[in-house]
């Protein structure tokens, strides 16, 4: 059983700037790809994202967008980024520019990768035409085996290149889409509580794997079933100690809490009563909301607190105002070490996955949106009023409305915050973001 239950993997990105890396990163995610919403202190450009070839499935980082490009510094960040993928990555994607060929850089990173027992595949880019195609075999002499010649941004080569990476992955590896899997990271700054919150999960729970050995891993999941329902632990708290390379780099626990979010459906924020909110609490619940994921707060060590009648009330308040954005997002007050409502815990991530997951019909959508235009008309502007024709529900995880209008230039957010509330008044979405998207109609 455990086989199939197994870790998603994991295929990293490698190379120097402007060989294309994040061209080739936006082609494979394919439609996946989500718009990222404004959130202050959050890097906009995603990382990470799942990608799916032939019905399988992987997780695909890049690792130049880990950290922004910067002149003579190059050199220690490619290091860096070869060093965290070969890491973090079941499969290694070692991307050249076969416009510019060889460089210095290439061959110190080459030099790094070689060292690792994880699959390399050297791809060369910008191989835009068959006549191009000698450049590719320049690149035999990394010492990498023979390069893979492809296209991003004609998107030639890709089937071949995914077809190789697939074949590359240790067995034992779920590719599968898990539909009746929830994923559930668990993330907080160390010392939250984390390993306290799981092993007291665990506690209660029949264990069927725990934890999935043989993967260098940055979290250990655990899987779990409760009243027919599998879920899937991500745990994030043992990173800090395990791995030796980034010990002393507090950066990186940010990175290994990201894919943890990004491999979850619904994310725990945990966070320590006695402390606080931290910088690390804002950057990954920033990141957990703009990739759509279904989010709770879990204020852990609750059994430290003094309390009056107001005290859970005005944490609550504090947590909602340092998170404006995410209103949404239920707080949990519990203590792993009393027991206090751990077993809401569960209850609460079966609940919020259901509401991250749920579809709305259109008829009672346009129901509730023709009685908000009622209440309060749309904007206008120069005379020209913003008309919104209908709206339907376009994806699930997170929920996406459609909303089919006159013209795009009349929307305002203030309006579609409004819209966004009567929706979540009349059917909830608790703990999810709800996406617009707009569409015009002539
Ligand atoms: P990154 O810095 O490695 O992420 O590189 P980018 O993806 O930002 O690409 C750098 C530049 O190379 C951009 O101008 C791309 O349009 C261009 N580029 C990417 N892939 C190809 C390709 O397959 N062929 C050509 N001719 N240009 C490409
Ligand atoms: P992690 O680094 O986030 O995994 O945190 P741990 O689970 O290792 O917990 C850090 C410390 O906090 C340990 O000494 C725990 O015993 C303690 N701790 C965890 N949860 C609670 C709690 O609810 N109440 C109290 N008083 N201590 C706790």
């Amino acid at each position: 059983m455990s086989d199939n239950y197994n870790n998603r993997p994991v295929v990293a990105v490698v190379g120097r700037p402007n060989v294309g890396k994040s061209t080739l990163f936006n082609k494979l995610a394919g439609k996946r790809i989500s718009i990222v919403e404004d959130t202050p202190g959050v890097t906009r450009d995603r990382i990470f994202t799942e990608v799916e070839w032939l019905d399988r499935y992987f997780t695909l980082i890049d690792t130049g967008g880990i950290e922004p490009d910067n002149g003579d510094i190059i050199l220690s960040q490619m290091r860096n980024q070869a060093m965290l993928a070969m890491d973090m990555a079941h499969v290694i994607l070692f991307v050249v520019d076969g416009k510019s060929g060889l460089t210095a850089a290439d061959r110190e990173v080459a030099q790094l990768l070689r060292k690792t027992k994880k699959p390399v595949i050297l791809v060369v880019n910008k191989i835009d035409s068959q006549s191009q195609f000698d450049n590719v075999y320049d690149f035999y002499e990394l010492g990498l085996g023979m390069p893979f010649g492809i296209s991003s941004a004609n998107s030639m080569g890709l089937g071949d290149l995914l077809d190789e990476v697939i074949s590359y992955f240790p067995k034992g590896l779920n590719m599968d889409a898990d539909e009746d899997l929830i994923r559930v990271a668990i993330t907080g700054k160390p010392n939250a509580g984390k390993s306290s919150i799981l092993n007291n999960i665990l506690g209660e729970e029949r264990v069927i794997v725990s934890p999935v050995a043989g993967t260098t891993r940055d979290a250990v999941d655990t899987y779990i079933e409760r009243n027919d329902q599998k879920f899937l632990l991500i745990d994030t708290a043992g990173i800090r100690r395990k791995s030796k390379i980034y010990e002393t780099v507090e950066k990186y626990s940010v990175i290994r809490a990201m894919t943890a979010v990004d491999r979850a459906d619904i994310v725990l924020i945990v966070i320590d009563a006695e402390q606080g909110i931290t910088e690390q609490d804002t950057k990954v619940a920033g990141i957990a909301h703009d990739e759509g994921k279904g989010c709770i707060f879990i204020v852990n060590k609750w059994d430290l607190i003094e309390k009056d009648n107001k005290t859970l009330g005005n944490y609550t308040k504090e947590i909602k105002e340092k998170f404006p954005f995410m209103m949404y997002a239920p707080v949990l007050f519990v203590s792993a070490k009393t027991n206090q409502r751990m077993n809401k815990i569960l209850e609460m991530v079966v609940y919020i996955a259901s509401e991250h997951a749920k579809r709305i019909s259109t008829s009672a959508l346009n129901d509730v949106i023709g009685e908000a235009v009622m209440l309060n008309q749309p904007p206008s502007d120069k005379g020209k009023r913003l008309k919104i024709y209908y709206g339907t529900q376009t994806d699930v995880k997170p929920p996406k409305i459609t909303l089919f209008i006159n013209d795009k230039e009349l929307t305002h957010f203030s309006y579609q915050r409004y819209l966004e509330n009567k929706i979540r008044e009349n059917f909830g979405f608790e703990g999810t973001s709800v996406k617009f998207e707009y569409r015009e109609k002539g």
